[in-house]
């Protein structure tokens, strides 16, 4: 591939993202086999995982999306807002909660907690990445695609100021 400026390396190639995305359909599948669970997609970072996560995913189960924000270019402000709310109730349904990457775990923490007094039976994350190393609050995601050390990362779905998200594979973003 050419050299593209914006990108230090490539950290995940698209044929790694294909192998551990496909195991984690598996393991939901396995785990959730006669629960018909709720995907909640977190826009717009989860797009290209969850629609390959799910094409993984062989039990019966509905699918939803919430807009949250709180990164502004390559730092997160740590104010988390609803840009878009579930058009389902989530009473009683098994949810999995389909992220991106967990950095300070603010978002999530948020997300939880406002998910919890919804009445859902269960909420499981699934999370792509995983950058433990910035971690503000505690969140456990059952479900991780790879643990990351903490650089900025761009594509497959992750932006830098909303470009970057169609690159098919995990790069570190090069700063100018
Ligand atoms: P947290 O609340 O855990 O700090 O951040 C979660 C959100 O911050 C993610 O959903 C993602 O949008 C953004 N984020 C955190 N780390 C990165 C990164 O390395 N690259 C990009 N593009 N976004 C990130």
């Amino acid at each position: 591939m050419a050299q593209q400026p914006f990108l230090e390396r490539i950290l995940i190639s698209e044929e790694q993202l294909a192998t551990r995305v496909q195991e984690l359909g598996r393991q939901i599948s396995a785990d959730y086999r006669g629960k018909k669970p709720l995907f909640v997609g977190i826009l717009r970072g989860c797009i290209l995982f969850y629609s390959d996560l799910i094409k993984n995913v062989s039990v019966d189960c509905t699918l939803d999306f919430m807009c949250l924000s709180s990164y502004s270019g390559t730092s997160s402000t740590g104010h988390v807002r609803t840009m878009l709310d579930l058009r389902e109730s989530i009473q009683d349904r098994h949810v999995i909660i389909v992220e991106d990457i967990v950095d300070t775990g603010l978002t999530l923490e948020y997300l939880q907690n406002h998910l919890k007094d919804r009445g859902a039976a269960s909420i499981e994350i699934c999370c792509l990445l995983d950058k433990p190393a910035n971690r503000k609050v505690e969140v456990h995601p059952k479900y991780v695609g790879f643990t990351i050390k903490d650089e900025f990362v761009i594509g497959y779905g992750l932006d830098y100021n909303e470009l970057y998200r169609n690159l098919p594979y995990i790069g570190v973003f090069k700063k100018q």
